[in-house]
């Protein structure tokens, strides 16, 4: 049996904040806002694989009301909702993100954010497809507002 989600998120980029995204740190002039480390591919991907078995999102799992997750790097939350997943006999068949940017460049990167989010899903990583494109300077991403991100994930079991 196989089942599929899908996820998007946006974070607002601002002034003396890291830029993490899939994991990884990237150098950037500004960062994203939130609770957590705002890592937007990551928080679109968990949303992707909660929602393939309609186990709502991820604000409901790790509200960001919630003093423990102030700060929380993303990669933790990824891999509890893997980990979820296992738990009720499903396991990751692929994801594929698409990040929305103008900058930075991620064409350097990709193969690394691919390899660290591989790891914490606890998966191979030609399970893992991270894409990036610009919107054409259009739009908030296109203003260097903010950046978005979708991704899709498939889950499988035996019967
Ligand atoms: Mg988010």
């Amino acid at each position: 049996m196989i089942r599929i989600g899908q996820g998007y998120d946006v974070h607002r980029l601002v002034e003396g904040r890291e830029l993490w995204i899939c994991g990884i740190k990237l150098e950037h002039t500004h960062g994203l806002l939130g609770h957590s480390d705002a890592d937007v591919a990551i928080h679109a991907l968990c949303d992707a694989i909660l929602g393939s078995l309609s186990l709502k999102d991820i604000g409901y799992h790790f509200p960001d009301t919630d003093p423990k997750f102030k700060g929380a790097d993303s990669k933790r939350l990824l891999a509890e909702v893997c980990r979820m997943v296992r738990e009720r006999g499903w396991e990751i068949g692929n994801t594929d993100i698409t990040i929305m940017a103008e900058a930075p460049k991620f064409k350097p990167h990709i193969d690394e954010m691919r390899m660290k989010l591989a790891e914490v899903m606890n998966v191979d990583v030609d399970v893992v497809s991270v894409k990036a494109t610009t919107t054409e300077g259009l739009g908030f991403t296109g203003r260097r507002e903010g950046i978005a991100a979708s991704a899709v994930a498939l889950v499988y079991r035996d019967a």
